[in-house]
């Protein structure tokens, strides 16, 4: 039976939404809007004002007012209490938040309920705590150039100014969170970027910040498509830096648009991790491991463990394994108390990650799992098991952001590191493994922001999380994350 909808949601979904800018509800300049659909159906869900380059200059001047006014003149301690007390509104929201998580994007509920909206809130309480810790050194300096003379040298963490965030529709609700936690403790302004497919839980965000007391224009959200609004987010000379989580080839054209001001960039980019099991693993331990690196958040996942290397002599009892998990995945609409795994987020998700499975199969390799779409209705893909797969085939390669894993054997340690390096993405790597010392001496070698040993998508708001290689540039979360947030300044007085 299909949970009932919270009246809160039904109410939130059933009105057009409009952009929230300098603490107001307010249409698109244009007057135009766009709608979300169902995943689970293709039905339409929501109506939504949709923003323009217009809209990005209100909120740009918006941001940049706050930011030189009143966010300015709070204590970091007054900011601090505001950031813990929207992660207190989100856990007071969960389950209402969760609901709208799932209809937008299509995941299981339990998931939202269990993950997102918990993790979210979560993120924003631990950065609370940095506000008022963001400080500086004080720095003895020798000065060759001015011999004899005496100086007393620090540096000041500033916030960088306004700040442009634009996030994807897989975590909507999380990646805001990631985004705006370290922005805000660093006392940054921001103006947010939803992904299109997924605005809904951003905006309703957007209703608890202001009520966390966060001053008007501080932060602005303009939900809009990405040719259009994020690129013009991107691009404006008003905005200071822009932070951005999505695919390498949007990661590349925001590097390009951001070169005209030299804004700074963060980005969090794609990957095609590799998931390792050697011989002396835990079975049971790592076959339903390597299940959820790849099947959780329907495979919707920047770090999903896509490749998955297993020594050879436990390959066919370890691919079995991960086989028969996906083989026993119940697929449904997210609401839907007994489904494990929902739909893809859109149509074109669901064309890509199928064509990607025609091309698998076309170039010769085997689904073992699945290999198809799921039913006519909805954007379900079946949970996809791929054997028989060379380097050169694009199921290998590319990032397919679906439940889709390419498995293949390895004999030796060093063989298997050359090969998870294989790839131009860098973000996660997992180790399955008893004997600890070749575990680390693997984690060293591979070329990876995240290497995870006998688990897998761990994640916490204290771990830095982050690229190497085309996966993206910075590091959210932790301490690491208030760096891409502030500029450092030196200031040298002379004593004598
Ligand atoms: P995308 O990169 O196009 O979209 C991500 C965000 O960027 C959205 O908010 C979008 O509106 C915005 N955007 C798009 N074009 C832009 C532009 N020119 N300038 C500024 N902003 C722009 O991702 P997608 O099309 O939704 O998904 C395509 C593929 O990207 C997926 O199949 C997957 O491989 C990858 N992806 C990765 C992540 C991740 O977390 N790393 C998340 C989503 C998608």
């Amino acid at each position: 039976m299909t949970v009932t909808l919270d009246k809160s949601v039904e109410d939130f979904v059933a009105k057009p939404r409009q952009l929230f800018i300098d603490g107001r509800w307010v249409d698109a300049a244009s007057g135009k809007t766009f709608t979300t659909p169902d995943p689970a159906t293709g039905e339409t869900l929501a109506r939504i004002a949709e923003a323009d380059a217009e809209d990005v200059e209100r909120a740009v001047k918006a941001a940049r007012r706050a930011f030189e006014g009143p966010w300015s003149r709070l204590t970091p301690s007054e900011r601090g209490r505001m950031i813990w007390r929207i992660g207190d509104l989100i856990l007071e929201h969960l389950e209402e938040l969760a609901q709208l998580e799932s209809l937008d994007n299509g995941k299981p509920l339990a998931v939202a309920r269990f993950a997102d909206v918990p993790l979210a809130a979560d993120l924003f309480h631990y950065m609370a705590g940095w506000a008022t810790k963001i400080e500086g050194n004080t720095i003895s300096i020798s000065a060759p150039t001015a011999p004899g003379a005496a100086f007393h040298a620090y540096t000041l963490r500033e916030p960088v100014g306004v700040v442009a965030q634009i996030i994807p529709w897989n975590f909507p609700l999380l990646m805001a969170a990631w985004k705006l936690g370290p922005a805000l403790a660093t006392g940054n302004t921001v103006i947010l970027k939803p992904a299109e497919q997924t605005p809904l839980s951003a905006l309703r965000l957007a209703e608890l910040i202001a009520e966390a007391g966060i001053p008007d224009g501080v932060v602005n959200v303009l939900p809009g498509y990405g040719e259009t609004a994020g690129a013009a987010l991107a691009a404006h000379p008003g905005v200071d830096k822009v932070a951005f989580t999505g695919s390498t080839e949007v990661g590349k054209l925001i590097v390009r648009a951001a070169a005209g001001n030299l804004k700074k960039v963060t980005l969090e980019l794609g990957g095609k991790s590799p998931n390792i099991v050697f011989d002396d693993a835990d079975p049971a331990l790592a076959i339903e491991g390597a299940a959820n690196a790849i099947f959780f958040n329907h495979g919707q996942c920047c770090v999903a463990g896509s490749r998955l290397f297993v020594h050879q002599s436990r390959f066919d009892e370890v691919v079995e394994g991960v086989a028969g998990i996906a083989r026993s995945i119940k697929l449904g609409r997210g609401l839907e108390p007994d489904t494990q795994m929902g739909p893809l987020v859109s149509d074109e998700q669901l064309r890509r990650v199928t064509g990607l499975l025609d091309s698998g199969r076309d170039e010769g390799a085997r689904a073992v799992a699945g290999g198809a779409r799921h039913g006519e209705r909805g954007y379900f893909v079946e949970p996809t098991v791929l054997t028989d797969i060379r380097p050169d085939m694009r199921v290998v390669r590319e990032e397919i952001f679906g439940p889709v894993v390419v498995a293949s054997p390895f004999s030796d340690l060093d063989e298997i590191a050359a090969q998870a390096n294989d790839t131009p993405y860098g973000l996660g790597a997992g180790i399955w493994t008893r004997d600890i010392s070749k575990a680390h001496a693997l984690a060293s070698k591979i070329r990876s922001g995240t290497v995870w040993i006998n688990c897998y998508n761990v994640f916490d708001a204290a771990l830095p999380f982050g690229g190497y290689k085309q996966s993206g540039w910075g590091r959210e979360m932790g301490h690491e994350a208030l760096e891409a947030y502030t500029e450092v300044k030196s200031v040298c007085t002379r004593l004598q």
